[in-house]
């Protein structure tokens, strides 16, 4: 029986990919298209989503993301079981890659519950696709945002910007030609050189250059402009929409809602009560000290191991990090920092409560000051041009907060 509303949001990773992209360190291993070992993983994942269900986690739930690695790589038959697992929920989004991607695919996960497709595009340039090490070109790109737009699903495509030979006009390219195909949501990420990827190698042996702040900045600024052209509207660092189509889950991570990841390398954030009920089915996560607020989880478990654990929760390990009322709070403030809502009134005073109105106020105040938040006519502060470029100052600045500073 449940004792209470449950997770709001869901996140499942899936961890496969047909082979690693040049940028990439995110967690996912190349597995090809056909490792049997993905169906099982999948089924695994489902039947945890199934046990959490009946124990009243996810009542009220709220949104759900199929992430990855590459959902679509589990094909339109594990897809739509993983996702057909998951409770009724107003918006499901799953990530698929072009390659991966056809009309039976989205049609299947349509079914099974989706409402959204994000489709990693990242450029529609053949040279920019190759640089990137993606295993798709642009021809593809532009069939699979055809195919999604028209399947019915709300459409979001991912772009990349400062990637090596991209051009201000190549990017506009790419920007105009996702949205004309029916996106409705874009994310464009800048690349950052990640140690332990080719691309971290290549800048290592000196065979690459490391795109700079002001190059990095430069393309930021220029995909805005398009986007904003377009009848889009930035509504966190990386993220624009039209009106009505933000992706409502991903906004859970940065105001606060507990959501809950299952899968390898998915994390979780939950309140002392939330972990309370998650320690039941999992008896093996270790009790919080009185003085946490919050608790952040990562699985640490391999996509074997979850695939082994047959829905298990308890066979899976864990990384837990305890956070204090002003460690939460503080978190609270830099998240909300990373939107265009900004840090609201309310938000505000729950922060000057739990770690004092004169730190709250000082920190904000300075922020202001160096023209990177500004008073929103709601009164919240929200970050200007100069803080989204510079968002590592704001988030430090009000980090700061958790240790009283
Ligand atoms: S498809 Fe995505 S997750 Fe997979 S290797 Fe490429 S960037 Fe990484």
């Amino acid at each position: 029986m449940a004792d209470a509303t449950g997770f709001r949001a869901l996140y499942l990773h899936v961890p496969f990919c047909v082979r690693k992209c040049a940028y990439c360190d995110f967690a996912s291993s190349a597995t090809g298209r056909r490792d049997p070992l993905m169906a099982v993983y999948a089924r695994s994942l489902a039947a945890m989503v199934r046990r959490m269900a009946g124990e009243g986690l996810l009542d009220g739930l709220s949104t759900a993301y199929v992430g990855g690695g590459t959902p679509s790589l589990l094909g339109g038959e594990g897809l739509s079981f993983l996702i057909g697992a998951v409770p009724s929920v107003g918006e499901l989004t799953f990530e698929a890659n072009p390659d991966s991607f056809s009309p039976d695919l989205a049609a299947a996960a349509r079914d099974a519950g989706a409402t959204r497709v994000s489709l990693g595009v990242q450029s529609l340039a053949d040279d920019e696709l190759r640089a990137l090490g993606r295993v798709h070109d642009g021809e593809a790109a532009r069939r699979a945002l055809g195919e999604a737009a028209a399947s019915g699903l709300r459409l979001s495509a991912d772009l990349m910007a400062a990637v090596p030979g991209q051009t201000p006009a190549s990017l506009a390219a790419s920007v105009e030609g996702a949205v004309a195909a029916g996106a409705s949501h874009v994310s464009v990420y800048p690349l950052i050189i990640e140690e332990g990827t080719v691309f971290g190698r290549a800048v290592e042996e000196g065979s690459m250059e490391e795109p700079s702040d002001d190059e990095e900045a430069a393309a930021m600024e220029a995909a805005e402009r398009v986007l904003g052209r377009l009848g889009f509207a930035r509504y966190e660092v990386a993220s624009y929409a039209r009106p009505g189509e933000r992706c409502r889950h991903n906004l859970s991570y940065w105001n606060g809602t507990p959501y809950l990841g299952l899968g390898t390398a998915a994390a979780s954030m939950a309140d002392c009560g939330l972990y309370g009920r998650l320690r039941r089915l999992a008896p093996g996560l270790p009790a919080v000290a009185a003085s946490t607020a919050r608790v952040r989880l990562t699985c640490d478990s391999t996509a074997r191991e979850v695939a082994a654990a047959e829905g298990d929760l308890s066979r899976l390990s864990f990384g837990v990090e305890e956070l204090t009322a002003g460690e939460a709070a503080a978190e609270d403030l830099m998240l909300a920092a990373r939107t265009s809502d900004g840090l609201g009134p309310g938000l505000l005073a729950r922060a000057r409560d739990a770690v004092g109105a004169a730190a709250v106020d000082r920190a904000v105040d300075t922020l202001v000051g160096e023209g990177l938040l500004a008073e929103t006519p709601s009164g919240a502060f929200a970050p200007t041009e100069r803080g989204w470029l510079m968002g590592n100052v704001v988030f430090g600045e009000l980090w700061g907060l958790a240790d009283g500073d």
